[in-house]
């Protein structure tokens, strides 16, 4: 099959599409005039996420779980099947890992036979709880590899593995990326993440959940900062693939997360401590050195702003079950 070059209406196959990340860069896809081709089995994903594209003439979407082949004719591959969010893919860990294996398994064997092009939705928690500060894309890591968080770390881990011997052994073109903390519109009210709980507590006027001390970091990139990131990534030369770092190196406490959202909604929500998890990492920050290098790229937009676009989200979202007091505080 003949390999067309993005940006001459390639067909392009993104697993977890009706996802957060995925129904952006599927939107960001047919805006570029490609045909794109929507997998994603719902299990933290929604139809809703993709029902305003449904219709559209270059636009598909197929329930299908990536554990188990498919066969389909594309050009591009974007791998972003899997469950993001620890609470989400701790509920099924045996099926986390076999989404990340298999899955990749399964959309390298089809981009072998397609001869497509492939990048795999790869994370920070490859470097698990990081021993070095900022993380650069050398580092090996420090992952439990039997802990709670180890289904989706190491899942991500061998993945990454797989991409590189699909590479090496069959001559694939691939293409890594490690994303850090994402956030933005259109993630899930119960996804389970630090920010979409912090803002719907908030403007729900329940209590903040605050797990340890919150002394513990995140850097946090804003969605469209991240699919630029990605796109940019699938268009570079055969002979870069990475893996690159992809996030904001800003570096919040996860307390410092919590004061911003109560400002920025204006909540009068209280902040209660809970347990720490275990195998939470202490500190995350990306050195984006290499994405700058080779995809001239890094974020634009900052957390107070992309916060401020994610509470409207969920302001909206979320309509009569906002607390009243936080309206009128606004
Ligand atoms: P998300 O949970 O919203 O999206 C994941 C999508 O994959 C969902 O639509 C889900 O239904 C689908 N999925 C899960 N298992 C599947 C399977 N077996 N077959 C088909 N579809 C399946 O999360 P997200 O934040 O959009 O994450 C997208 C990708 O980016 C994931 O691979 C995730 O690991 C990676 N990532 C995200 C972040 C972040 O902060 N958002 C950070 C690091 C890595
Ligand atoms: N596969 C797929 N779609 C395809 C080709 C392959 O889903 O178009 C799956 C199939 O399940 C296969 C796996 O990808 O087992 C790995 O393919 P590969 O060619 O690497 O190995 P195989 O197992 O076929 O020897
Ligand atoms: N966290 C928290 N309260 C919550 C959810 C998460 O304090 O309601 C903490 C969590 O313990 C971690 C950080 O926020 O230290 C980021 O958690 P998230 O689940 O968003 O992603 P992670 O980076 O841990 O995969």
């Amino acid at each position: 099959m003949a390999y067309k070059e993005a940006g001459m209406n390639a067909r392009i196959l993104v697993t977890g599409g009706a996802g957060f990340l995925g129904s952006h860069l599927v939107e960001r896809l047919l805006d570029r005039g490609h045909e794109v081709l929507c997998v994603d089995n719902f299990f933290t994903g929604t139809r809703g996420n993709v029902e305003h594209l449904i219709g559209h003439p270059r636009f598909e979407l197929m329930r299908h779980d990536v554990c188990f082949p498919l066969y389909v004719e594309v050009d591009e591959i974007y791998n972003l099947a899997c469950p993001a969010s620890p609470v989400h893919y701790q509920h099924d860990p045996v099926q986390t890992t076999k989404t990340s294996v298999h899955g990749a398994i399964n959309m390298l064997g089809l981009a072998k036979r397609v001869r497509a092009k492939i990048l795999q939705a790869s994370t920070s928690e490859v470097y698990g709880d990081p021993s070095i500060h900022p993380q650069v894309e050398e580092y090996w890591g420090n992952v439990n590899p039997i802990g709670i968080r180890s289904c989706y770390d190491e899942g991500k881990r061998c993945a990454e593995t797989l991409f590189f011997d699909y590479r090496r052994q069959h001559k694939l073109r691939t293409k890594v990326v490690r994303i850090f903390n994402t956030y933005g519109p259109r993630m899930h009210p119960n996804d389970g993440r630090v920010v979409s709980n912090f803002i719907v507590q908030a403007l729900k006027g329940d209590d903040i959940t605050i797990f340890g001390q919150g002394e513990q970091t995140r850097s946090f990139c804003y969605r469209d900062d991240l699919v630029e990131a990605m796109l940019r990534m699938m268009a570079t030369g055969d002979d870069v693939v990475g893996p690159f770092n992809i996030g904001n190196p800003n570096e919040f406490t996860i307390r410092g997360l919590a004061d911003l959202v109560l400002e920025l909604t204006g909540s009068r929500s209280k902040l209660v401590f809970r347990p720490l998890p275990s195998d939470d990492p202490i500190q995350r920050q990306p050195d984006i050195s290499k994405a700058k290098q080779f995809l001239d790229w890094q974020p634009t937009v900052e957390l107070r702003a992309g916060l401020e676009k994610t509470i409207a989200y969920f302001d909206e979202l979320l309509g009569d079950a906002k607390a009243p007091l936080v309206n009128e505080a606004r």
